[in-house]
């Protein structure tokens, strides 16, 4: 029976932890730094929409607990919007709905649901030497979560140029008491120069406590006008600091909707920024014993493009399904090359690409924006390749965007922090 150990039980680490409890054939030990009540009583991480391919995953492993009860987030409502007015935009309806769960709903819940189970769980925060040294002990060591002195042993790749700091600086805001979206749609508003606005509905609370919220993220460009959100601010405090920009920034329609908004709880925000970074997915610990690596620690993209839960989540999919179906190994560096490549074409690359367009359109991406103002059909074929980006190249075949590897500003492959 093979002996795998997981490192971070977050939207990659649960879901492969649990697919591979459920195996008989393999035996299993998650490894994360806090236990369902530490993520519970902590703060948002994430605004984690997820996309219907990406459900269905979820739902046919049993691990679909919010199917019938989180908001459906039936499309998305794109706007250009200068001086409160939206100069241009489109409506797009996904072909199925997405789902957003609050993470520290999500992850309690599986965490609570792996130990009764029966699985293995040690809350720890592991240093590399001592990962290196418990690593001899397994077959394969699968690391979702990577510290700075971690990510170390995971190779930049190569055949990426991804901007060397982040695109945007970030705001995320768990609120009560917004009024719905009347077409039950997400919203992207665009604000040429300062940056973007994003809400849509969600469902946040303890497990068996849920509830349904609105989520709103900011995207600022770095210094600029909506870039003021205070680093060690309380969550009442970014939201009044919130509530003055929408007022000042988007359209009167879409702000008052919010007027009797308050923040789901004291940890119902988050402020920081997404450094994108692109590494090869077999790591090598000090000992010389590779490592596999999955989610952000492979492929970590800003969330503008919504795509790193929907990533991580196949990511553990593809990685058990290829456990299970080789368990005599040995899981060796050629194993875990063939294991993650499949979904790095498929999933993650195609995913980093449609991110790095959205975040710095090039003209090609631009003009189907502008033409989908007219053409509905185009407006929910883009809203739907948020759900799968790799239909991008339908739109952009031959293109810069179709193919590159190095679009998103600036040209420069040099390390950023993890
Ligand atoms: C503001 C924001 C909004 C986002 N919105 C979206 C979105 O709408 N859609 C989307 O698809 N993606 C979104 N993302 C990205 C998404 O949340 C991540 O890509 C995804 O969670 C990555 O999954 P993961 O399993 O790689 O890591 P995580 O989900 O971050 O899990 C890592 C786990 O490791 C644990 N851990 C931490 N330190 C240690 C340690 N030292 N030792 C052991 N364990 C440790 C953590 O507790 C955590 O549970 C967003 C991200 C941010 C920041």
């Amino acid at each position: 029976m093979p002996r795998v150990q997981i490192v971070g039980a977050g939207e990659c680490g649960l879901p492969l932890a649990h697919q591979l409890l459920r195996d008989n054939g393999t035996s299993v030990t998650l490894v994360t730094d806090r236990s369902a009540q530490a993520v519970l009583s902590g703060t948002v991480t994430s605004t984690q929409i997820k996309f219907p391919r990406t459900l269905d995953l979820e739902t046919r492993a049993g691990l679909g607990m919010w199917d019938s009860t989180a908001p459906e987030i039936e499309g998305i409502r794109f706007a250009v919007a200068l001086d409160r007015a939206v100069v241009a935009g489109w409506t797009g309806r996904l072909s199925r709905p997405a789902r957003s769960v609050d993470q520290r709903t999500v992850f309690a819940r599986r965490l609570t649901d792996f130990l009764t189970a029966g699985g293995d769980l040690e809350i720890t925060d592991l240093s590399l030497p001592e990962l290196d040294r418990r690593s001899a002990d397994y077959d394969l060591t699968i690391v979702t979560r990577a510290s700075t002195e971690l990510a170390a042993c995971f190779p930049t790749d190569p055949a990426w140029t991804v901007p060397n700091a982040p695109q945007r600086r970030l705001a995320v805001l768990y609120l009560d008491g917004v009024t719905p979206d009347p077409d039950n749609v997400g919203t992207y508003v665009s604000l040429p120069g300062i940056g973007e606005v994003i809400a849509y509905p969600a469902l946040t609370g303890p497990p068996g406590q849920e509830r349904c919220c609105e989520i709103l993220l900011f995207e600022a460009l770095p210094g600029g006008e909506i870039d003021v959100f205070n680093p060690h601010g309380t969550a009442t405090e970014r939201w009044q600091q919130a509530a003055q920009l929408l007022e000042r920034y988007l359209p009167a329609a879409l702000a008052d909707r919010y007027r009797a908004a308050e923040v789901t709880d004291s940890g119902a925000t988050l402020v920081g920024a997404v450094a994108p970074r692109m590494r090869q997915p077999v790591g090598t610990l000090p000992s010389g014993m590779p490592v596999l690596g999955g989610g952000d620690v492979v492929c970590r993209m800003d969330p503008g493009g919504a795509q790193g839960a929907n990533n991580a989540v196949h990511c553990a999919f593809r990685y058990s399904e290829a456990i299970v179906g080789d368990p005599a190994g040995p899981y060796d560096r050629a194993w875990m090359e063939a294991t993650a490549q499949p979904w790095l074409a498929d999933i993650a690359h195609p995913a980093a690409r449609w991110t790095m367009a959205l975040l710095a359109p090039p003209p090609e991406m631009q003009a189907l924006m502008v033409a989908a103002q007219d053409d509905p059909a185009l407006a929910d074929a883009l809203a739907d390749t948020f759900a799968r980006p790799s239909d991008m190249s339908r739109f952009t075949a031959g293109s810069r965007v179709a193919q590159s590897e190095h679009l998103g500003g600036e040209q420069d492959s040099r390390a950023a922090a993890p």
